[in-house]
């Protein structure tokens, strides 16, 4: 199973609006660029609402049969490891294998050794094409390949294993994912890390590095975009000289993750992809839950009061609904409107705090940020939620179908 060029993580909290996401994709195809969806949801996600991946699988095919879709689809163990793979194994086409928690512990010394020896011929200066100055290539460099990334590596390898032992090699596609880790890895490390994954027997087709800057649920990119700009277009290059040096799949590329907005990223990105004539993978599942509220919101009478009080039961949890995002939101909260006042909020006046619009002098990144934390609350209110979005289907739909096109596939794909 080749992952086609460009690919979208989708799918949504609530399983309801995989139709939505996927008219956006066939805009995009209107425009000419094909694009093909795959289902996410993490196992927390799946914890916190109460499903597993069988729903995901059965909204997917639901989702593709509603917008009459006819190319391929995946369906993504997002985030997976040991621990948590099994009940993904048999409905999932995609694994997403996190090693993050692995990463900083030393691979046993005979496994060190065999990597530094093995690596030893790359020893001093790496001119790679494409990259904005060459590598240079010692022992500190190779040595702490070794101390913080290969065991990493080798924990990949065994998910990968178990996958194989469930399922025809080939019959899925393979991602490794870094982004959750402390540290960004350097596109010098990245080369070394995918060394690894070669010597590791994994047919890789998507990586997600942790790229510099601060990616923070549903706001834009924060961080020095140069800066950026010249950390991808370098992964690039080492993507592409990573598959020839060490044979990894034609097709692997590079993953570009987060529940962030990234769209000062997304024309640095665009105009990358399109130099290196490189595929891409970009994942942007957790702001859909944002369109429903917004959708809501918008609606007015019941909907507006039901997006009301999901804020202000949100407000009164906010420790336990921030605690698992502490790293991916930054929230000020005396930034946070309050709830008396939203109380008596328009829905003109909660839509514009809500939608990232940078234009709109009401947009408030604080709030966008909680209410993104805040779907358990959505989550618990079960049916009275889930009868709302069904209600008020036309409006979020219209919603979730604009959001992605005009604001993700038009800037980074259609150009
Ligand atoms: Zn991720």
């Amino acid at each position: 199973m080749i992952l086609e060029k460009y690919s979208i993580g989708i799918g949504d909290r609530f399983g309801m609006e995989g139709a939505a996401q996927v008219r956006a994709l066939q805009k995009a195809a209107r425009d000419g660029v094909s694009l093909v969806p795959v289902w996410n949801k993490s196992n927390r996600e799946h914890s916190i609402i109460g499903t597993n991946p069988n729903d995901t699988l059965l909204a997917a095919m639901a989702a593709v049969k509603a917008a009459s879709w006819t190319k391929p689809f995946y369906l993504d163990a997002d985030h997976i490891g040991l621990a948590t793979l099994d009940k993904f194994i048999e409905p999932c086409n995609f694994f997403t294998i996190d090693v993050a928690d692995v990463i900083g512990r030393p691979a046993d010394q005979s496994a060190a050794d065999a990597f530094l020896n093995a690596m030893h011929q790359f020893r001093g200066t790496l001119v790679i094409p494409g990259m904005h100055k060459p590598i240079t290539v010692d022992d500190v460099l190779l040595n702490s390949i070794a101390r913080t990334y290969l065991l990493a590596v080798t924990e990949a390898g065994k998910v990968y294993r178990r996958i194989i032992a469930h399922k025809p090699e080939g019959s899925f596609v393979a991602e490794m994912s870094l982004d959750e880790a402390d540290v960004p890895q350097s596109p010098a490390k990245l080369f070394f890390i995918l060394a690894a994954v070669a010597r590791e027997g994994i047919p890789l087709q998507t990586i997600a590095p942790k790229f510099t800057g601060d990616f923070l649920k549903g706001i834009d990119y924060v961080g020095d975009t140069a800066r950026f700009e010249t950390e991808f277009r370098d992964h690039l290059a080492v993507v592409g000289r990573a598959i020839s040096e060490f044979g990894l799949p034609a097709s692997l590329k590079l993953s570009v993750h987060t529940g962030s907005d990234k769209f000062s990223l997304y024309p640095l990105i665009r105009r990358a992809i399109l130099d290196f004539d490189a595929g891409l993978h970009l994942k942007t599942a957790g702001t859909t839950w944002l369109e429903e509220v917004i959708g809501l919101a918008g609606a007015g009478g019941d909907a507006l009061l039901l997006a009301k009080e999901v804020y202000a039961i949100a407000l009164t949890r906010y420790d336990e609904l921030c605690k698992p995002y502490a790293t991916v939101v930054r929230i000020d909260r005396s930034q946070l409107p309050d709830p008396a006042d939203v109380q008596r909020w328009t829905s003109a006046q909660f839509v514009e705090a809500l939608r990232h619009d940078r234009a709109c002098p009401c947009y408030n990144i604080h709030f966008r940020q909680f209410m993104h934390v805040s779907f358990r609350i959505a989550a618990e209110m079960g049916e009275r939620y889930l009868k709302m979005l069904r209600e008020h289907r036309s409006t979020i739909e219209h919603n979730v179908t604009t959001n992605l096109y005009d604001r993700h596939l038009k800037p980074l794909f259609v150009g």
